[in-house]
């Protein structure tokens, strides 16, 4: 494989740049080696033996901006010997055609096609989700035996929330929910916690599904268009994924997450859309995490009546532009950290 430069040490601007294919290259510096598998898949091997295989992935949505940026920023800082490389990295850039044209997708959702997903779809994006997933594969593979693997996948959301940070911890079944991950959650400002009830099809549920990562969806905040992000947002997450990636190091010792104020919640209920005149009764607007109260009716059709069960429930991805038999969006319950089996 050839040794290249990528211009200007810009991942990104590469990557938009090419935003179909790119011939497989090799990239040096001082704290390690990286390979340009594929357009917007960059792997980077430290010089260190390291116990740690870090996914972090951005831009699966395309006009999801704020956290390509910041990725970028961490990949440049590497490349020009600024961050020590400690750990075993894969960055993606997902969805570089949809970046180009500032949209969410192309064709299909590629946050729906994982787990083998794509084979029941068309589109652009469903050779990406094949690829991605191979390149996932192969970088997990080649992680040491006993090491620790993990995939958080960086998002931002259209719609407002009244936790502005929060990620979706993947559905783990009977397992225990882990500490570390969770005080470095709390580190890194995440807001609240949000534990998924059922397997889905998205990127950071494979990975912890089929590869056994520690992975999650982590929202950042609002979509902004490229250059007009404020990073300074993003300082928390910076700061705690910086000493990840130079110490291998989870800054998550300061947190005690008994008294931590991040919030946990569980899902109580799925909106079921299940007639073409099934009706949320909020307004489109509304922010993810908002409460309501007990016998408040949340949604209705010729069909069926849905009634808040307990003060406190919220809603969260709220959308009936979806099929009829589809997920219109969920009901969500806080609990408590005492109540959860952690290891
Ligand atoms: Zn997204």
């Amino acid at each position: 494989m050839e040794t290249m430069m990528i211009p200007d040490n810009d991942f990104l601007a590469l990557t938009l740049k090419n935003p179909t294919a790119l011939t497989p290259f090799e990239v040096a510096f001082s704290s390690g080696v990286g390979f340009i598998e594929e357009t917007g898949i960059l792997r980077l091997e430290p010089k260190q033996k390291s116990d740690i295989n870090l996914v972090l992935s951005v831009g699966i949505h395309g006009n999801e901006t704020g956290p390509i940026e910041l990725v970028n920023q961490l990949v440049k800082a590497i490349l020009e010997d600024r961050l020590v490389l400690n750990v075993r990295l894969l960055v993606i850039i997902g969805n570089p055609v949809s970046a180009n044209i500032a949209e969410r997708f192309c064709d299909v959702n590629l946050n729906r096609l994982f787990s083998g997903a794509w084979r029941n779809h068309e589109g652009i994006e469903v050779p990406r989700a094949q690829r991605l997933e191979q390149a996932v594969t192969s970088f997990f593979n080649e992680s040491p035996k006993g090491s620790q693997r993990l995939h958080y996948d960086l998002h931002t959301a259209i719609r407002g929330s009244e936790y502005e940070k929060f990620v979706v911890y993947p559905f783990i079944g009977d397992a225990a929910y882990d500490k570390e991950q969770l005080a470095f959650l709390a580190a890194s400002g995440i807001d609240a916690v949000l534990l998924s009830h059922q397997p889905t099809t998205t990127f950071s549920y494979y990975s912890s599904a089929v590869h056994g990562a520690h992975g999650f969806t982590v929202e950042l905040g609002k979509v902004y268009p490229f250059g007009e992000n404020d990073l300074s947002r993003f300082d928390s997450i910076k700061h705690t994924l910086t000493s990840l990636i130079s110490d291998g190091f989870f800054q998550s010792d300061a947190v005690q997450l008994d008294n931590h104020p991040m919030k946990l919640f569980v899902v109580q209920d799925a909106l079921l859309k299940d007639h073409e005149d099934y009706q949320l009764t909020i307004s489109d607007d509304v922010k993810n995490f908002t409460e309501f109260e007990q016998g408040y009716e949340l949604a209705h059709s010729s069909k069926s009546q849905y009634l808040v069960k307990a003060t406190g429930d919220a809603i969260i991805f709220p959308n009936t532009n979806v099929p009829i038999g589809q997920r219109a969006g969920l009901v969500v319950r806080p609990i408590t950290l005492n109540s959860l089996q952690l290891k």
